[in-house]
């Protein structure tokens, strides 16, 4: 169910209709659109009665909303969500596309800064790195684990980079919140829901990953959690599915960019590193991913391929990532995108940045 509140509603008459909503068991999400708030109801008792809702001062309409999911659906919020970062001027989902760079796993101090220096100076926002990594066997490198997220804290004050990292269990959310900018919820965990519950209630934002078997509407779904529990800033990732296609390590499904924005106002970002596997499909797919409308991209880069613990085959040289985003400075006017200005991170982060700290990035 859905309230529409009127164009010219109070923010105390918003208050009013979620307290009823609230006393009635249930929990009322406030969403501001541009032209008028909507709140959406959610909770697991069954159907509201909307006539309890209609005759509320400020109340517009009362729509029930027959597909399984609602917070994350364009019926709530017709227009793009963009997720903004206090002390910075990055954004993930407006014109800029969001530039997200990095190394599969964060190995060392030397290593992430001999990287997060040359995606900065190309242009990227965000730096991506892992501290905990979900590896296929258990005998791979798994991540530094807190020293990593100390490292990327680091990175963060010396390069003005937001950073984004991957978040395993509720035991890691906990760290990587007081550390990254943005908590990433992996492929593997695309299902976890009770980790997806606790991200929703973090303060950070949120970026889930497709599972990689997950059809559009579980992808959905998984966004759906983190926003139920009062987590609005969510991003979504395509990161390639499992095909019968052996060329490449999964099918990335670029098909999938549309099918969300035509279906939710979340932002959807595509990552061809693990979308292909592979080093010299990276740029081409991110071209694709670029001219079909993404949000964004995530890219892995390492200073030296042939020796990192993870992900090296399909990780860029940084020459090559420089490469590619000269090559989405000219596509992405085409679709109506800019790309940051290159070398701008890395000449005015240290002035510009803020801790990690206690304010929730701004959303709608
Ligand atoms: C990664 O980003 O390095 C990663 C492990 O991603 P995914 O969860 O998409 O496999
Ligand atoms: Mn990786």
């Amino acid at each position: 169910m859905l309230v529409v509140m009127q164009a010219h509603a109070t923010e105390e008459q918003v208050r009013g209709v979620c307290q009823k909503i609230e006393a009635l068991g249930y929990r009322a999400h406030a969403i501001p659109g541009a032209e008028r708030t909507a709140i959406g109801i959610t909770g697991n008792k069954g159907e509201i009665d909307p006539g309890s809702l209609e005759e509320i001062a400020g109340v517009q309409e009362v729509i029930r909303v027959t597909k399984p999911y609602k917070l994350v659906s364009r019926d709530i919020k017709a227009e793009n969500s963009v997720i903004r970062f206090p002390g910075s001027d990055a954004t993930i989902g407006g014109p800029t596309l969001a530039i997200m760079a990095g190394p599969c796993a964060i190995e060392s101090r030397d290593q992430a800064f001999a990287i997060a220096e040359r995606v900065s100076r190309a242009g990227a926002q965000f730096f991506r790195g892992g501290a905990y990594k979900p590896r296929t066997s258990p005998y791979s490198f798994q991540g530094l684990g807190e020293e990593g997220l100390r490292i990327m804290a680091e990175v963060r004050e010396n390069f003005g980079l937001r950073t984004i990292t991957e978040a395993i269990d509720n035991e890691s959310l906990e760290l990587v919140e007081q550390y990254a900018d943005i908590i990433q919820v992996g492929a593997r965990n695309m299902q976890n829901y009770s980790l997806l519950r606790r991200a929703g209630r973090s303060k950070r934002p949120v970026m889930v990953k497709r599972g990689m078997s997950a059809t559009l509407e579980e992808f959905l779904m998984a966004a759906e959690y983190v926003m139920s529990e009062g987590n609005y800033n969510v991003i979504l990732c395509e990161r390639g599915i499992r095909t019968f296609a052996d060329h490449t390590r999964n099918t990335l499904d670029l098909s999938v960019i549309p099918a969300v924005q035509r279906l939710s106002h979340l932002p959807i970002i595509v990552d061809p590193s693990q979308g292909t596997g592979k080093r010299n499909k990276v740029t081409p797919l991110s071209r694709a991913a670029v001219a079909v409308g993404a949000d964004g991209l995530i890219i892995e880069v390492h200073h030296r391929p042939d020796q990192a613990l993870s992900d090296g085959m399909q990780s860029l040289y940084p020459d090559q990532f420089d490469e590619l985003m000269s090559q989405i400075r000219q596509i992405a006017p085409v679709v109506g995108r800019k790309v940051s200005v290159a070398g701008l991170n890395a000449t005015t982060g240290l002035a510009g940045v803020e801790t990690p700290g206690s304010d929730r990035a701004v959303n709608f």
